[in-house]
Parts: C-alpha cells; sequence; structure tokens
C-alpha cells in the first residue's frame, strides 16, 4: 500500500514524500479513505500510531479540493486537550500541507492570546485548539464556526480525563449540525460512545494496536522499592552512561519538581515538564530534550502527551500510575516504529495494588528487577 494508492493529491504526495514516509501507518490506510468519502469516523488508536497524519491528510485534501463558501471562515477545527499536542497537529499540518494554500494555527492556553487572535484575524481555514482558549476567543467575538466542515475531537478519552467535557459539549452545541465529525480515542469507555452516539452521524469504526498490547517492543521490568530509596536507585541508573535519554514520569507536578532538585543535587541535571511551567519553559525543557542537550525530563502524565520524540529508548516510572492503561501509555513513548525501547518501573509498597492493575491489563507479570 503506497499514498498513491489512497489517491491523496500531488502536492500533499510531495510533502509526504519530503517527510520520508513512504508507506501509510495501518491508522492512516484505514482512515484516510473513509474520510476521504465524507463519511463520520470513530478512530480507536493512540499516539504513536500515525493518527494525526490520518486525519490532518484527508482533510487537507478536502479542503484543498473544494472552494470555500465564505471567505475567511474556519473550515476545520481540531480540538486536543493540550497545548503540546496542539502546537506539534500544528506542526504536523505544516509539513503536510506546505505545497497547499490553506492558512491554519493553534490557538492554546497558557499563553497570550494577542498574537492568536491578530493571526485569526487574517483567516484561517484549519483551527487547531485546545477547549479552555477556544471558548475565550469565541466568547469574546475572535472565532465564529458557523461554516465549520469538518469537526475533530483529539484524544477524547484524555479530554474526559481531564475534566473537559463540560467544555467540549459547549463547543459541540456551537458547531453547524451539517459537517463531517471524526473522533479519536485510545480506549472506548462508555463514555465516550455515549457522546459519540450524540455527535456522529452513522460513523464508520477503524481502531488499531489495541492500547493493551502496544508494548511488544519494549523490555519492561520492575524494582521493589522503598519510596524514600527511590531517588537513590534513580540517580544509579541514570549515572549508566549507556542510557542516552530518559523520560522520568511522576504522579505529581510537585514530586516532579521536587524530583529535579533532589536529581541536582546528586548531580544529575534534569528539567521537569508540567502544566504548572509557563509554555516557553515547558517548550524550551522538551526542545533540549528533543536535540539532546538534556538527559533527562521529568514529566507529569498530563504534560507527556504530546511529546513526541523519535527514538526515546528509556522510559523510568518514578511514580506507578493509578489508571493502568496510563501505564501502557507512559511507556509506548519507547520502542516505536519497530524500535526496542526499556521501561523501568519503581514500585513502592503502597503501590502494589496499582502494579498488579497493571499486569492485569497487559496480561503478564514483569521481570523483577534487583538492587545491587
Ligand atoms: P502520531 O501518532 O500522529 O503522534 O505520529 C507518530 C509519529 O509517526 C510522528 O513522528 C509522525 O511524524 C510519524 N508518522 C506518521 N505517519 C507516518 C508514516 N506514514 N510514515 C512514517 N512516519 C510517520
Amino acid at each position: 500500500m503506497t499514498f498513491e494508492n489512497l489517491n491523496i493529491i500531488v502536492p500533499i504526495l510531495k510533502a509526504l514524500e519530503q517527510q520520508n514516509y513512504s508507506t501509510p501507518t495501518p491508522i492512516q490506510e484505514q482512515a484516510i479513505p473513509i474520510i476521504l468519502s465524507g463519511k463520520d469516523l470513530i478512530g480507536c488508536a493512540q499516539t504513536g500510531t500515525g493518527k494525526t497524519a490520518a486525519f490532518a491528510i484527508p482533510i487537507l485534501q478536502q479542503l484543498a479540493k473544494k472552494p470555500a463558501k465564505q471567505s475567511k471562515a474556519i473550515r476545520s477545527l481540531i480540538l486536543t486537550p493540550t497545548r503540546e499536542l496542539a502546537i506539534q497537529i500544528n506542526d504536523n499540518f505544516t509539513s503536510y500541507g506546505k505545497h497547499l494554500k490553506l492558512k491554519h494555527t493553534a490557538i492554546y492556553g497558557g499563553v497570550s492570546s494577542f498574537h492568536q487572535i491578530k493571526v485569526l484575524r487574517n483567516g484561517i481555514d484549519i483551527l487547531i485548539a485546545t477547549p479552555g482558549r477556544l471558548l475565550d476567543l469565541i466568547q469574546q467575538g475572535h472565532i465564529n464556526l458557523s461554516s465549520l466542515e469538518i469537526f475533530v475531537l483529539d484524544e477524547a478519552d484524555r479530554m474526559l480525563d481531564m475534566g473537559f467535557v463540560h467544555d467540549v459539549k459547549k463547543i459541540i452545541t456551537m458547531l453547524p449540525t451539517q459537517r463531517q465529525t471524526l473522533l479519536f480515542s485510545a480506549t472506548m469507555p462508555e463514555a465516550i460512545q455515549k457522546l459519540a452516539d450524540n455527535l456522529l452521524q452513522n460513523p464508520e469504526y477503524v481502531s488499531v494496536a489495541p492500547i493493551s498490547s502496544a508494548a511488544e517492543t519494549v523490555n519492561q521490568s520492575v524494582y521493589f522499592v522503598d519510596k524514600k530509596d527511590k531517588v537513590k536507585l534513580l540517580s544509579d541508573i541514570l549515572n549508566d552512561k549507556e542510557i542516552s535519554r530518559s523520560l522520568v514520569f511522576t504522579r505529581t507536578k510537585h514530586s516532579a519538581d521536587k524530583l529535579v532538585k533532589l536529581l541536582a543535587k546528586q548531580g544529575i541535571f534534569a528539567a521537569a515538564i508540567h502544566g504548572n511551567k509557563s509554555q516557553n519553559a515547558r517548550q524550551k525543557a522538551l526542545q533540549g530534550f528533543k536535540v539532546n542537550q538534556l538527559r533527562v525530563l521529568v514529566a507529569t502524565d498530563i504534560a507527556a502527551r504530546g511529546i513526541d520524540i523519535d527514538e526515546l529508548p528509556h522510559v523510568i516510572n518514578y511514580d506507578l500510575p493509578e489508571v493502568p492503561e496510563t501505564y501502557v501509555h507512559r511507556i509506548g513513548r519507547t520502542g516505536r516504529g519497530g524500535n526496542t525501547g526499556t521501561a523501568v518501573s519503581f514500585c513502592g509498597n503502597e503501590e502494589k495494588g496499582d502494579l498488579r492493575n497493571i499486569e492485569k491489563l497487559i496480561g503478564f507479570k514483569l521481570s523483577v528487577s534487583t538492587i545491587v
């Protein structure tokens, strides 16, 4: 299967070639023809499967082929839970749409809206937004969605987890009823199914790599360690220079910050990214990590959602997540694209129940590493 077989137009094919995408990923292969046919779609896929291109490519193609009914009208809206994802999706639209004339931008909170409003005023075809900032700017009269043609609800399950359900429902009431709707979610709990029933019309379903099986190329192990000994264990592991880069997960923003300070005392330089950090600080840390200036990035789950780094070899669960699916999301950061990865988890006494739930979900017991 090639992108040509999917009837992708030449300007996009050219852009994909420049991205070195030779073959569509399974979600792209399944979703692109459905979206191009104008049907509603529910896509069960997580980050890392190529799902952004699975909706961005056919959206660009549809909008490029059809003239806008109204000038300066927003024709497609992509609603996504985090700023990092919004920025990343916007970057993807830049890459895939570089030979088209369609305009797109991302709006998100945590930064001044001045520049965002200025860009919106010039007219935007595709808007990528987080719910809070979108509602703000709609209420201030800067955004009108009445001409919307394609609506994407991205990472729907995260959206609900993060408490955006109210905002999302409010935004949905502002969309024209005549539209194409695409919903993407890594998991399909009942709440999402209900939302989908109200939101989509006769949707087609596509699904790739069920959440519980995402970890086959990842070497997973667990250390049983007292909470007070976790920092020592972490610095011992990180002192191994074989480890080029590590993404370390903590449960809370506070523990992420604390951990960065404790590691500094051990001579290990790390940076934290989480929701309380300014957008600039987050982007700086992420960029440093991406270009290998920073070896250790400490993140909370929500902040880590948007992280897309090629060849991340090492994930460390400093705290185990309470929600077992989160474990799979976390370790899905490594072992991408057929590469092997390593995921190490620290399990304190009080986390043994969490470990049991994770092992139940993934269907096997993690191998136990011992502290030497
Ligand atoms: P996503 O699931 O959208 O976060 O995409 C994960 C990664 O896969 C991103 O780095 C994309 O640039 C990359 N990607 C998406 N589609 C393809 C493809 N067809 N071939 C190669 N890489 C791809």
